[in-house]
């Protein structure tokens, strides 16, 4: 057996996974939360059994110990579970990394190098790479969430500002979450709904027009011709785009000068933006099963959380379309997009335009496997399918370190 262990080290929390890559089963998965404060959290989970400690971690060197240790008494054992390698999930890959690479010094160097463009997320990435590489002696592959999104043609990754000012800050469109919409997008291709639509209607795997939206916590859409993501959401930091839990998403950058010359400063005004806004900012709670609770109790605060959250997403499905020539799949995944039927309902509504709606059964069922939700032939057979293809970011991260590794 060859096995990955893939770390996504965030501020103060260390999130794990075993992987067995080849059948795409996760052996053991958990947390470590509160890292650095008074009181720390670990949660190791194997085959549904879970087990709790509490009390402080020190820092992620100690977060990482602490993991080791619960594989250690609760198993599975990482001295025999064939673990070839290590994946990390970094966050931004800037220019320099288009794709995943084994970690050496001067990959470390290169991701703090970064820290600039992505200060709430690169900084935690290279410390648990570091302990990582102290603790465990197998090669490291850090797997970049920016990658997929490398290849964005120009008209899509340039913002319309001072070319000079733009090229000495680095500021582009990069685009975030491109593991996921990379998995996504190919679990797409492949299912035999979307091969057998192709293939009835004559044309070749490099002509099909998608729409992604991974909808969790955090939120984003890609546009993907034939493999290819041709546009994104999110942009130079993960702010942009669509309304999150906690992130605003698209707004007159006006705002942040105007509230800045209010007298907020810089930080306070990255805190509202980053953690205080979104459906949090507009409904009081940042979790969707909540968000929903509230307005069936009548909250019209939550409701209007909702109608700005689903208007900006069918916002975005009409101008990918247009960015596409047309549409053949919308997919939904993450927490939201696997899970919500009323918020999947709600994106289609007013989209019939586009050819897209879905059976209310069969966006109402419960499943684990990718599904088509919209109505299908015979009835609809030159109809976009509406699709539901739950995202697996650790099992990519770990398909994606064995593949780098085995290409050396
Ligand atoms: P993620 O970041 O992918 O883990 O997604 C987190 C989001 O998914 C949160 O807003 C959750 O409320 C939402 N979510 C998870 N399960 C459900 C569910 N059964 N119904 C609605 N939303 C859900």
């Amino acid at each position: 057996m060859s096995t990955v262990l893939v770390l996504n080290s965030g501020s103060s929390s260390l999130k794990y996974q075993l992987v067995d890559p080849a059948p795409g089963d996760a052996l053991a998965a958990g947390i470590v939360e509160r890292i650095g404060e008074a009181s720390g959290r670990a949660s190791h989970e194997v085959r549904g059994a879970r087990t709790v400690r509490e009390g402080a971690v020190a820092d992620h060197g100690a977060a990482l110990r602490l993991v080791l240790e619960l594989f250690e008494e609760t198993g599975p054992s990482l001295g025999e579970a064939g673990v070839v390698a290590v994946g990390h999930r970094v966050v931004h890959g800037g220019t320099s990394f288009s794709a995943p690479v084994v970690v050496d010094d001067d990959v470390v160097a290169a991701v703090r190098d970064l820290i600039p463009l992505a200060p709430l997320h690169n900084p935690a990435n290279v410390t648990g790479i570091e302990v990582a590489r102290e603790l465990l002696d197998v090669p490291h592959v850090a797997v970049f969430d920016t990658a997929f999104f490398a290849d964005l043609p120009a008209p899509a990754a340039t913002y319309a500002i001072d070319r000079g000012t733009a090229a000495e800050h680095g500021i582009r469109r990069y685009g975030f979450h491109g593991t996921s919409h990379e998995y996504v997008s190919r679990a797409v291709a492949e299912h035999p709904a979307v091969t057998a639509k192709l293939a009835a209607e004559g044309r070749g795997p490099e002509t099909l027009r998608q729409v992604v939206l991974h909808l969790g916590n955090g939120a984003s859409a890609s546009a993907v011709l034939g493999g290819r993501a041709v546009e994104t959401s999110m942009g130079l930091t993960p702010l942009e785009g669509l309304v999150m839990g906690t992130r605003s998403g698209d707004v007159d950058a006006g705002i942040v000068f105007h509230l800045i010359r209010s007298g907020l400063s810089p930080d306070e005004v990255d805190t509202l933006l980053n953690k205080r806004s979104g459906l949090l900012g507009l409904g009081g709670v940042n979790d969707m099963r909540e968000l929903t609770r509230l307005i069936e109790s009548g909250d019209d605060d939550a409701r209007l959380a909702l109608d700005v959250y689903l208007h900006r997403l069918r916002k975005y499905v009409g101008a990918y379309a247009a960015v596409l020539g047309g549409i053949d799949v919308l997919a939904f995944t993450a927490g939201v997009g696997e899970n919500a039927a009323h918020v999947r309902a709600g994106v289609v509504e007013g989209l019939g335009f586009l050819g897209l709606g879905v059976v209310p059964d069969l966006n109402a069922a419960r499943a684990r496997e990718s599904r088509v939700i919209s109505p299908t032939e015979p009835e609809a057979p030159a109809r976009p399918l509406v699709m539901v293809v739950p995202t697996n970011e650790e099992l990519a991260i770990a398909r994606q370190s064995l593949a780098v590794l085995a290409a050396r």
